[in-house]
């Protein structure tokens, strides 16, 4: 969807998969993300229609911990604006699939990744009981997740969650191949 402002954001963040709601947290209790984890969320905001221009003030918003001379200093604006092909190399970057988001594996202090397969059957069932899933389905996504079908598991909650909310079939097709595939569901619903 296009004209998605930066106040938007936090209210179309039910509709986000695991690994950005998990991002979007991570960013709102440290006012920080690192490197890896701001071209992961960045991009996927981007995909989700926020404009350079919105996406600069969500980001200085969030960053509420420094103050704007750093945030010019420390580059995160021009990170920002390259994400958007608006410097460097001037690529139109694509938000990342989920195959490329499950191959990047966060050391222990970086939040980018897929929690299905770097979160501890314990954080992943913790997460899961704050949006309120129930027990069977949490043992069923746990065991994917621990089988190393992630994109399944995230396939089976969104059907425990947003498909429910839809109240329309609640099988996919396939699984859930992009995150940005997952917000589109949950917003419209599956076609
Ligand atoms: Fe994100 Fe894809 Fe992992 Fe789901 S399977 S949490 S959309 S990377």
């Amino acid at each position: 969807g296009d004209g998605v402002t930066a106040d938007d954001v936090d209210k179309l963040s039910i509709h986000f998969p695991l690994c950005m709601k998990s991002l979007h947290s991570a960013l709102k209790r440290d006012s920080h993300l690192k490197h890896m984890a701001r071209i992961q969320f960045g991009l996927f905001l981007k995909g989700i229609g926020l404009s350079l221009d919105e996406a600069l003030i969500y980001w200085r918003k969030s960053f509420n911990r420094m103050t704007d001379e750093e945030f010019q200093k420390k580059g995160y604006a021009y990170n920002i604006r390259y994400n958007y092909g608006m410097e460097g190399k001037r690529t139109n970057y694509t938000p990342y699939s989920c195959v490329k988001i499950i191959q990047s594996m966060p050391s222990s202090n970086e939040s980018h990744g897929c929690p299905f397969r770097y979160f501890s059957p314990d954080a992943l069932g913790e997460m899961m009981q704050n949006m309120n899933v129930d027990q069977v389905s949490i043992n069923d996504i746990q065991l994917k997740a621990r089988e190393g079908h992630y994109q399944i598991a995230c396939t089976a909650l969104f059907e425990a969650t947003r498909g429910k909310a839809h109240e329309q079939a609640q099988q996919l097709a396939e699984p859930i191949g992009h995150p940005n595939q997952y917000f589109d569901y949950s917003l419209n619903g599956i076609k």
